[in-house]
């Protein structure tokens, strides 16, 4: 099982997409592109929940 998100997914128009194993994983990877690519530096709390919403499971 993966875990996958989309930028799209919480209204961001950069087409950026990860995955990882774990959300913890995915969450870190995140961060680190919504510092680089959205000039995020700190993700808010509410950012943060949004951004849990968006996370979907996958099988691939
Ligand atoms: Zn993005």
């Amino acid at each position: 099982m993966a875990k996958t998100f989309a930028c799209k997914d919480i209204g961001m128009s950069c087409g950026f997409k990860t995955k990882a194993k774990t959300d913890d994983e995915l969450m870190e990877k995140i961060k680190a592109h919504a510092a680089e690519a959205h000039n995020m530096k700190q993700v808010d709390a509410a950012t943060a929940a949004k951004i849990k919403a968006a996370i979907k499971s996958s099988m691939f």
